[in-house]
């Protein structure tokens, strides 16, 4: 159940309810939100005084549910907004991992002439490998956030674990959480402590009503600005790296208060399959696309096989442009 109290209600009270209830409790503009397990349909009688509105759940996607906020959440990530009824796509391209100053630099020039705003780029990698490049750390978030203050980017990366969770929170605008790390708890925790934006990639072997609750997570901690991404599944398939779920995006969409943004790299692990597959993306009128690009993607350090080098990457955002324009939607 989530509950709304009315204007005035104090910590005091808000302590008294969490108990019993074993409700979590945030704020917003000044009034407590309360929101318990689904399995409380009713408000105690001595506390009804206190309420201004409250919403019944059949399960635990309560915050992230669109019979809570039937319009979708818009989501700011720094000059731009995406989500609501913007129709905005943000396109997010850069490389797999940092690999060095001169290889972000270009990547980062790369994005700009093309009037995009937001630059990817890991660098705490989990490898399913530990002999594989595991991503240059700190070292490369700092030159991350070099490209900021020269290009004026946005940037996002991902985390791996909690360890390093708060040195992204501040220095990325969009927290990345990586496919691997969204059932760890310390990072959605941290990640609900911020109001910075957080993009929760699915798990490959996640159900839909997993990948939202992880999303609950952030949201009941009082941080609204979540993105969901859907970057493929784990099947039967080994042609394709994963399968990606576009069934599953479209019941986000139906169901799901939140933006959702696909990745169709690491869904498909080959650079060919990728622009075909962002078009059908596109097509679906979606919040983002995240697509990994590499200045020379033969001697990328990770992700080799799926990153675009940048001129099938302009190809491909020239071709996105009228699809997103059919279905309503502007690639920004
Ligand atoms: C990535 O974005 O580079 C990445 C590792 O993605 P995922 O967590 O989806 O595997
Ligand atoms: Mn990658």
């Amino acid at each position: 159940m989530i509950i709304h109290l009315k204007e005035g209600v104090n910590q005091t009270v808000v302590n008294e309810w969490s108990g019993p209830l074993k409700a979590l409790s945030f704020k917003k503009d000044d009034k407590f939100i309360l929101v318990t397990e689904a399995s409380v349909k009713e408000i105690p009688a001595q506390f009804e005084s206190y309420v201004d509105s409250f919403w019944v759940f059949d399960n635990d996607i309560q915050l992230a549910s669109k019979k809570y906020k039937s319009e979708k959440r818009t989501v700011k990530i720094g000059d731009v907004t995406i989500g609501g009824n913007t129709g905005n796509t943000i396109l997010i391209g850069g490389p797999c991992s940092v690999e060095s100053e001169d290889q972000i630099r270009e990547s980062a020039e790369f994005i700009k002439s093309l009037g995009l705003t937001t630059l990817r780029g890991g660098c705490y990698k989990p490898r399913t490998s530990p002999y594989s490049f595991q991503g240059m750390g700190f070292e490369g978030l700092m030159l991350l956030k070099k490209m900021k203050a020269e290009y004026g980017l946005n940037i996002i990366t991902e985390a791996r674990d909690a360890t390093h969770i708060d040195e992204i929170i501040e220095h990325s605008d969009v927290i990345q959480v990586g496919a691997k790390a969204m059932y760890d708890q310390g990072i959605l925790r941290a990640c609900a402590k911020t109001d910075k934006p957080v993009l929760i990639k699915r798990g490959f072997g996640t159900t839909l009503k997993e990948f939202a609750q992880a999303a609950e997570f952030v949201l009941s901690g009082g941080n609204e600005n979540v993105i969901l991404c859907e970057r493929g599944l784990r099947t039967f398939e080994t042609n394709t790296r994963f399968t990606l779920d576009l069934c599953g995006v479209a019941w986000l969409q139906e169901h799901v208060n939140l933006p959702i943004v696909l990745d169709p790299s690491h869904a498909m692990g080959y650079a060919y399959g990728v622009p075909v597959l962002a078009k059908a993306c596109v097509a679906m009128g979606i919040d983002g696309l995240l697509i990994e690009a590499h200045p020379d993607p033969r001697v990328a350090k990770s992700d080799a096989s799926q990153q675009l080098d940048h001129p099938t990457f302009t190809k491909m955002l020239n071709e996105l442009k009228p699809v997103a324009e059919a279905v309503d939607y502007k690639i920004i």
